[in-house]
């Protein structure tokens, strides 16, 4: 007798089904897995038999097959277990099959039957949804990850023992809980930060604009804390991006109950690439999805890396090898990029010397590769700040003042069709918004840099943001003059 039912494997974040046939046979006793395990599910054997016996129903001595379908389909990790007990179990009539069959069910099993939480569960439950299918039985750990979707019918189970309890009583009552937001680990309050008035003014043109943003600056000067307070300028996920940002939290195992404002990732800079950019599940990169990656010491990330950072920068995705074949992690962020001067830490510094030379120097900010450079629209030097005068520092902006013109600044550009860091040229050249004089001037001065096209562009949208924040209609001396100051690589030595 064959009894079916449903679990799934993850590809990339998406949560593919896949259907557990059991077979009890009647031959010599045996047990085989079939349809392109990995080790892990292969290992599924030992723990189900010793959680079965543990609640009393050993396996029977039969020859049984259990076949993961479809065949040419990885199946990863230890998600399987408790799909492949409850077979078992309605195959030798313990548990009457038409109360399991039809059912998903994620779970790994401990040898004394008890139910261990999995990765992605909130992304099968999605699945799920998409498919018309209501049944989850799921480890009551992950429960928080899905008990404020509606439609389904959840069966959170602690043990195997519990499990066999319930069936026969029907669906356990789940409190359907209302959505509510988790603070983000790590974010800071502008009104934490002494001095760098000219940081926290950065911060908050990024912001608003979506600009990418790299600090170059001595150690000390305020790097950190000023990237860590951007994710708490931009406006709350929208439901279809929260959505994302809890299934890539899921399929990382790292499950949070909810978020509603942008993530902040800030991996540290001799991370392993498959860490970075993920391997069998996502990486920093795609921690950062929807929100901010935050790369300190930029410099000294594996150049392999780097370029998946780039790729991430051009398509939103990252891409990785895996067996015999290629998975995808979404990974659109906002990156906040960080190094020092040069290798010391102290080029430009007023009061220390520099022992680098040119020579080293150059090699140091070379390591970010031009394609990666060419998305940096804000490029900012920091000098570390007086610390007298930025403790008698009275009046300062928090979070929550700044977040208010962000948000302005943002409606502004989204009337517009996007955000600034997505203009085209022929925006500025058909709206006539920049002022003639202006324009001449960012004119002069890219031609005294020798810069591209592109790199002009990129400071007419700068200005456009100014503009945006300060509430000005049109674009004057003053924004593109500002603009043209978030350009550090532009001058002379770098
Ligand atoms: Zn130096």
């Amino acid at each position: 007798m064959v009894s079916q039912l449903f679990s799934t494997t993850l590809v990339g974040v998406e949560a593919q089904f896949v259907r557990v046939e059991v077979d009890l046979a009647s031959g010599l006793p045996g047990f085989h897995i079939v349809g392109l395990p990995d080790a892990a599910v292969g290992e599924s054997v030992h723990r189900v038999r010793s959680a079965l016996r543990s609640v009393g129903h050993p396996i029977p001595p039969r020859r049984c097959t259990i076949n993961l379908a479809p065949g040419d389909l990885r199946k990863e990790g230890p998600r399987f277990d408790l799909a492949i007990a409850l077979g078992l179990l309605a195959g030798s009539g313990v548990v009457a099959p038409e109360l399991v069959t039809g059912s998903v069910v994620l779970g790994e099993l401990s040898l004394e039957g008890d139910v261990r939480p999995v990765r992605g569960v909130l992304n099968t439950a999605l699945a799920l949804r998409e498919r018309g299918l209501k049944r989850l039985f799921l480890p009551h750990e992950n429960l928080s990850e899905v008990d404020w979707l509606d439609g389904l019918e959840l069966w959170p189970v602690s043990t195997l023992a519990e499990m066999l309890e319930l069936l026969p009583s029907g669906a356990p009552r789940v409190e359907r809980r209302a959505r509510r937001g988790e603070p983000v680990e790590g974010v800071l309050d502008l009104g934490d930060v002494l001095g760098q008035e000219m940081g926290k003014r950065v911060v908050q043109v990024a912001a608003a604009g979506g600009h990418h943003l790299l600090w170059i600056g001595p150690p000390g000067c305020g790097k950190t804390m000023l990237s860590r307070c951007l994710p708490g300028l931009l406006p709350e996920l929208e439901d279809q991006q929260a959505l994302e940002v809890l299934s890539v939290a899921s399929a990382m195992g790292q499950a949070r109950s909810d978020q509603l404002t942008a993530p902040l990732a800030q991996p540290h800079c001799h991370i392993s690439t498959p860490a970075l950019l993920g391997s069998h599940r996502p990486g920093e990169l795609s921690r950062a999805h929807q929100g901010v990656l935050f790369l300190d010491e930029v410099t000294e990330f594996a150049r392999d890396g780097l370029e998946g950072l780039r790729t991430a920068l051009e398509t939103g995705w990252v891409e990785v090898g895996r067996v015999k074949t290629r998975v995808r992690y979404p990974a659109r962020f906002q990156l906040v990029a960080a190094c020092n001067p040069c290798p010391c830490g102290y080029a430009g510094d007023e009061k220390r010397v520099c022992c680098c030379s040119d020579h080293r120097r150059l090699g140091y900010l070379n390591r970010l590769s031009g394609p990666i450079r060419d998305r940096l629209d804000l490029q900012v030097l920091l000098q570390r700040t007086d610390l007298r005068e930025s403790w008698r520092g009275k009046d300062r902006m928090t979070t929550a003042q700044a977040r208010q013109r962000v948000l302005k600044a943002r409606a502004r550009q989204l009337r517009r069709g996007c955000l600034n860091r997505d203009l085209s040229r022929r925006f500025f050249d058909e709206t006539g918004v920049i002022e003639e004089k202006a324009l001449d001037y960012v004119f002069d001065y890219a031609s005294q840099k020798f810069l591209s096209m592109r790199a002009m562009e990129k400071i007419l949208r700068v200005a456009q943001t100014v503009a945006d924040l300060d509430g000005q209609p049109r674009i004057d001396m003053e924004q593109v003059q500002e603009a043209v100051h978030y350009r550090c690589l532009d001058q002379q030595g770098w």
